[in-house]
Order: C-alpha cells, then structure tokens, then sequence
C-alpha cells in the first residue's frame, strides 16, 4: 500500500473496533482499483463528547470518508450536516462522505442487504409478505427497506414486545399502506404467518460465540419460513440457518449475511471515491476475490478450516481438492497422513492392530488439528468412521466448518465400482450392505454437520461451489460452465 500526501484516508469509528473485517475489505478495494486510500479502524471511546471530537477532528484532519459501528449509529446523526431521507427513516447511518461543510451521513447496510437478496434471486418489490425476526437497529433498517419497496405485510416477532410495539409504531408513521402483524414467539401466531415466507434474521441471537442460540423457539416458525436470511456471518451457518435447514420446509433457501457485508462495504466506498472525485466502481471479480478472503475470516474458528465429512466414496478427496484449490488452501486427508505415519495402509492398519487402534490414532489427529495452536486454515478430507467416536465430532466441530457429503447406497456402488481395495465392496449384495451402514451411521453424520450437501448426483466442482456459496460468497462460482467429470 502506498501512503504518500495523496492518499485518501477513510476509516471506521466504534467501540470496539478490534475485530472489524473493515479494513481488509477496503484496502482490497483500493489495491484493486488502484486508487490511492487506506482505511484504518479508529477506536473511539463510549465517553462524553468523544464521538462530536471524532466527527469533528476527523473532518479537521481531512478524512475523506467514515463507516460507523456500534454503539454510535443513530448517536452520530447529531454531528453531520445532513442525513439521506431513507437512513433518517431508519434514524441510523453507517457512513459519513465528506461535504464542502461537514460529514453527510447514509445507511449503506440496507443497499447491502437489497442487494444480497437480489443476487439470490429475491427482489423485495414482488413481495407482499416479510417476515423480520428482530427489533433492534438492523431490523429497523431491513423493516424500512420493505416499506420502502412497497411490500404490503410486514410480520415482526422480537424477544422483547415492547422494542417491536415501538418499531411498528415507527413503521406505521412512515408507511401508513404497510400492514403490520406483531407476532409472538407461539405455533398459535405462527400460524399467521404464510407459508413459503421471506425471514430477515435481524436479531443477534446465534452471533459467535454463542453459537447455539435461537432468536424464535417456535417450530411452526420454522416450517413457515421459505427463504431465510440470516444477517450474521460469523459463524457462517448459524442455529437459525441450520433449525431452518433442518426442520423447515423442503428445499428452504438459507443465506448468511457476508454478502450484505461486502455490499455495504462497496456501496460505502463507491460514494466515498466518486465525492472525492477518484471514481472507482467496484466489479464482481473483484466482490468474489474479497469474498473469497471474508470466507476465510469468518468462519466459527479463526482458521477459517473446513472438513468434509461422508462415507467412502462421497468425493471427499476429489471435492476437497476443488475446494482446496478455490480457497487457496492445502488439501489434508486424514487417511493419508495416518497411513504416512504409520508407514502402512490403513486396511494393513486395521488388519494388524485392530479397528480401535486406527480410532486412536484418528482422534489424536484430529485433536492436533482442532487444537487452539494451529494457525493455518485448511480443508480437511476425513475418514468415513470419523463420526463414530463421541470426542470425534466434538473436535470435527472445533476444527472447522463441517460439511456432510450426504450420498445413497446407490451412488457408492456407482461411484467405486471397479475399485478392488474396499472389502465392503466384495460379495453379493453390497448395495444393501452400504444402505445399511449408512443408515447407522446418518444421524452422527447429520449431528456433526454444519452444513449437508447432497453430493450424490453432482460434480465434485458444483459441490465445491455449493459448500463456497452455503458457508459464506461464492458468487465466482455461480454460473461457471463444469465440463469436469467427477472421479
Ligand atoms: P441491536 O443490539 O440493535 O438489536 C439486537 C436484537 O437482537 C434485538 O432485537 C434483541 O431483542 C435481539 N436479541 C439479542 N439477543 C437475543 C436472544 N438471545 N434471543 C432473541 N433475540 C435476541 O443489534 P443490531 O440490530 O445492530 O444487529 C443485529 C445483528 O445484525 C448483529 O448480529 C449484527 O452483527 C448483524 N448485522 C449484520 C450486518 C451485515 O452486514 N451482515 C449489518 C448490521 C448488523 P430485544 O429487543 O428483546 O433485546
């Protein structure tokens, strides 16, 4: 990066600022574009006149543009010039560009999430129906937006009844055409609720580290939701995103929120560039490669791992050396490195010392891959019995994102035919055989999963792009031609 009496210096105020994935989205920006700014996180303390200082001082000093964090959103709009109507609406702005006369203040987080939506094929103005779980800032901004692209029935279920009675009232003020439905956390009033819904996740129930939150208990909730959108991102699926995967309808769409992150993100430095006069526009190549470094950092765990697991011949191995090779990452198949150490295949390893001294050896593999120490991320390839040990699947979890390629009997009959090393493929009928040990070992697959894919039918490509787009942004990847045959 170069810093010279050019450079244009942006930058976030908040408190806390530590943990912002902010500057590496923007510096990204800049390098991309080759434009001359740096972004650097300000940490401004929650103290009397500190945040005035800040706006004040900032413009002073010449800086081009600000995003704000919590807990100064709506606090900011004292010290600004002027507010956009739709952030006054929403009475929080995340970005200040600067003016001839001060800081003007604009809510990019809403053109993020529209955005998002869109890209995953939901265009708000066809919708009649929303439903937002949540009552707090970023509830107020998604339930503005809605308003504001003219959808008729906005549903509202929050913790607290109180916060949600004062954002209808809000609501009913700005969109008097907008019908509002407060529900409460029951099957009864879940059954208001249409069926196939659009749900805004906007609460912070779920957000690491506690990560087995849900915002609402009620499991008709669940079963109406037809497309959710989960504004969280860390972790990349969270409780929600998984009870509605899980318990909901058939095929419920699931998205977190990394992509309404990067949007904003852009929106925020496009303004800043274009009122600075250094243009700019931000193109997806350059969306997908920042998404790609956001996969990386979000993830439930620094590292940003991710381990597929499956039984034999689910295409560990050949999805992860795709995956592996999309990320930028190195492939560990924990077969092989057992067999390495052990100088000896595994079925000689099982032959010899029996199966529960491979399970040994197994765990404590996996304990030094799940262990606080290990600094780089990784996709780990696992063994089909992995699962089976209890403290197994505790350590799965703390190495990564877990994936479960889910296949049939069938598809691995398929799939290993010809293949004269597997001793569960010999004999008669072996397809009954695999159904069976499938079967037993489903419900820890699933229990350890973070996130399913049904590998059984696709190419090792299009499931690692499937893992890319369900665990964070895999835009890159959504229209790329496969001409590749999986192994
Ligand atoms: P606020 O603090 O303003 O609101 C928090 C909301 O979460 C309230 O509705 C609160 O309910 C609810 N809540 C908190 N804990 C629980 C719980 N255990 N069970 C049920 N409800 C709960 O936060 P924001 O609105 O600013 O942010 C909400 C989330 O959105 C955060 O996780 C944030 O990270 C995320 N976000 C993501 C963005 C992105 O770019 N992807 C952008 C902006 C926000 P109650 O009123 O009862 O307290």
């Amino acid at each position: 990066m170069r810093i010279d009496g050019h450079t244009l210096v942006l930058g976030l105020i908040g408190d806390p600022v530590e943990h912002t994935l902010s500057p590496l989205i923007h510096n990204t920006f800049a390098e991309k574009l080759h434009i001359n700014s740096a972004y650097l996180p300000f940490h401004v303390r929650n103290e009397e006149d500190a945040l005035e200082k800040a706006v004040h001082g900032a413009f002073s000093l010449g800086i081009t543009g600000l995003n704000v964090t919590v807990p100064y959103k709506t606090e900011v709009i004292k010290y600004l010039v002027s507010v956009d109507p739709l952030a006054a609406k929403i009475g929080a702005v995340n970005t200040l560009v600067r003016t001839s006369d001060g800081y003007t203040g604009c809510n990019t987080d809403i053109l993020g999430l529209e955005r998002d939506l869109k890209r995953h094929g939901v265009c708000l103005e066809k919708l009649s129906e929303v439903l937002i779980i949540g009552a707090g800032g970023a509830a107020r901004a998604a339930a503005c937006l809605c308003g504001e692209r003219g959808v008729r029935s906005l549903y509202v279920i929050n913790r607290s009844y109180e916060r949600a009675k004062a954002l209808a009232e809000d609501l009913h003020r700005y969109f008097p055409g907008m019908e509002i439905v407060l529900l409460s956390d029951s099957d009864n009033d879940a059954r208001k609720l249409p069926d196939g819904i659009l749900a805004i996740q906007c609460t912070s129930a779920g957000l690491y580290p506690d990560t087995d939150t849900l915002p609402v208990q009620s499991g008709e909730i669940y079963r109406r939701i037809g497309f959710a959108y989960d504004l969280i991102y860390t972790p990349k699926e969270t409780a929600f995103l998984k009870k509605c995967r899980s318990s909901g309808r058939e095929g419920t769409e699931c998205v977190n929120g990394t992509g309404m992150l990067l949007y904003q993100a852009a929106a925020s430095y496009e303004r800043w560039m274009q009122a600075a006069g250094a243009g700019g526009s931000i193109d997806t190549g350059i969306l997908d490669e920042i998404g790609r470094k956001l996969f990386l950092q979000t993830g439930r765990n620094t590292q940003g791992s991710i381990v597929l697991t499956g039984f034999m011949g689910s295409g560990k191995t050949t999805v992860g050396k795709e995956l592996a090779e999309m990320l930028g990452l190195k492939l560990l198949d924990t077969d092989c490195i057992i067999e390495q150490r052990e100088g000896r295949s595994i079925n000689e390893i099982f032959a010899d010392e029996g199966e529960a001294y491979f399970r040994d050896l197994e765990t404590g593999l996996l304990r030094e891959l799940a262990g606080k120490d290990r600094q780089e991320a990784a996709v780990y390839a696992t063994g089909g019995g992995i699962v089976l040990r209890d403290e197994n699947r505790e350590l799965l979890h703390k190495a990564g994102t877990v994936v479960w390629l889910r296949v049939t009997a069938a598809d691995v009959v398929r799939r290993l035919e010809g293949d004269s090393t597997r001793p569960l493929l010999e004999g008669e009928d072996k397809e009954q055989r695999i159904a069976r040990l499938i079967a037993m070992r489903e419900d820890l697959y699933s229990e350890s999963a973070d996130i399913i894919i049904d590998a059984g039918s696709l190419t090792a490509r299009k499931i690692a792009a499937g893992i890319m787009e369900k665990t964070g942004y895999g835009g890159q990847h959504e229209n790329s031609g496969d001409q590749r045959a999986e192994s």
